[in-house]
Parts: C-alpha cells; structure tokens; sequence
C-alpha cells in the first residue's frame, strides 16, 4: 500500500532553517518551521501537482510563482489560524502545552493520523450552531485556500510527527464529525501515483522548495504573490 506513512517533517524544518541563517526572523521561515506547520502534507500537495494536466502546461517559471503562491497563501493562514487560537486558549485559561489541535480530544481509535481524509481543497460548510469559527473561515473551508491547494486549510501536523491534526477540532464541521472507519478503509484503499509520497521525491520536492522560499532568490512578497493578505476567495477551486 502507499503513502499512508507518518513522515518526520522536523529533519526538513532544521534543513530549511539551515539553508536560510540569514532570514531567522523571517515570517516565512518562522511559520514554515513552525511544529505545527502541515510542511509534510504542502510537501505532497505540491507532488501530487506535477501529475495534473493544467499544473503540466505551465513553464517552469510560472510554476515556480504558482507554488511560491501556494506557499504564502498556506503560510499566512496558518499563521491566522494559530493567532486565533492562541487567544481562545488565553480566554479559556489553556496553557500552551495543553493546546493543539486534538489536543484533549477524543479522537477515534480508528484514527493513525495519515490526514488522508483531510486530503480536501474544499468541504461542505456545515457547521454545527453556533460555531464559533469566524464567518471567513467557514467560508475558506467551503471554497478552499485557492487554485492548487489539494488539503484542508484546517489541517495541521502533529508536531513535526507527519501525523495529521484538526486545528480546529472543537469547531469542525458535521461532515467531518460523521467521518467513520469504512470511509477511511476506502481512502487506505484508494491507489494514488507511486511517487507522491516516496522519500525520493519528497526529497526533491523539499530542495526544489528550499530553493524558492529562499528569500535572496525569489522574495514572496513580489512575483505576483501577495506576502500579507492573500485573497483567498477570489482565486478558483481545483
Ligand atoms: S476541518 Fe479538520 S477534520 Fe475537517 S477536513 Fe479540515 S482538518 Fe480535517
């Protein structure tokens, strides 16, 4: 079977970090090392790319802008995200080492956190009332982060395990509450291209992507890539 591995994303953060001393304040880097950051499921997406058609017929330099775009764009709000989050755990009196996304949750006993069933651009925003999500997000979720993004705008790693978790658990929506162990049976099932998740390619796809968050080659705020307030409702889904 494929994929369906936990991946170890903190050797890659320590390797990102290294490849770029002079930029350790950088917004980027900082989140893109960040134990949470899903840097193993951007790693996937941006693998699972290559085998689209559309993603094919793009020169290599605007794939270079389309992927350092998808970059930002889950850079940012991820980074929106774990701002919200803090707060709430400041309101609820949660310490730090309590927080994360499953954090003091029950999740099933099903569950090896691969995040293949988070694996959505996009899902039915049906939430349960009241939410408490900001209305935006709800909108995120049912639209996706954008063109190329292939996994929930929700989903984060488990601390540099490769193991997936809910940022927003608590608040997640209904269909993601009725998910159950034959849907995931179905997903193990599901063959996907050899290559998407193979340490060769991952490892590639990590220098390739060493190479474009390295601010000296190709700063994110230009290019065509907004650094701050991406409009993530204007772009299309995939
Ligand atoms: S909201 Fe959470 S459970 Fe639902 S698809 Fe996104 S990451 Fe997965």
């Amino acid at each position: 079977m494929q994929n369906h591995r936990l991946y170890k994303s903190n050797r890659m953060k320590t390797y990102f970090r290294k490849k770029n001393p002079g930029a350790p304040a950088s917004f980027l880097l900082k989140n893109l090392c960040d134990p949470e950051f899903p840097l193993y499921f951007l790693l996937r997406n941006l693998n699972w790319l290559q085998y689209e058609k559309w993603w094919k017929a793009l020169s290599p330099r605007s794939r270079r802008v389309r992927a350092a775009r998808i970059v930002a764009e889950r850079v940012v709000f991820f980074s929106e995200v774990k701002r919200w989050k803090r707060m709430q755990d400041r309101e609820n009196g949660i310490r730090p080492a309590e927080s994360g996304g499953t954090a003091g949750s029950t999740v099933p006993e099903y569950c090896d956190k691969c995040g293949l069933c988070c694996e959505v651009a996009s899902g039915l925003a049906d939430f349960p009332c009241p939410c408490g999500l900001p209305e935006r997000w709800q909108a995120i979720f049912a639209n996706g982060l954008g063109k190329g993004h292939r996994f929930c705008p929700f989903l984060w790693e488990d601390n540099g395990s490769g193991g997936s978790t809910c940022s927003i658990y608590p608040w997640r929506s209904i269909p993601c509450r009725l998910f159950e162990s034959d849907e995931c049976d179905f997903f193990w099932r599901t063959p996907e291209p050899a290559g998407v998740s193979s340490e060769k390619n991952l490892l590639l796809i990590r220098r390739w992507l060493a190479n474009l968050v390295n601010a000296r080659k190709l700063p994110l705020a230009s290019a065509d890539v907004p650094a701050k307030s991406p409009e993530f409702l204007k772009l299309d889904r995939i």
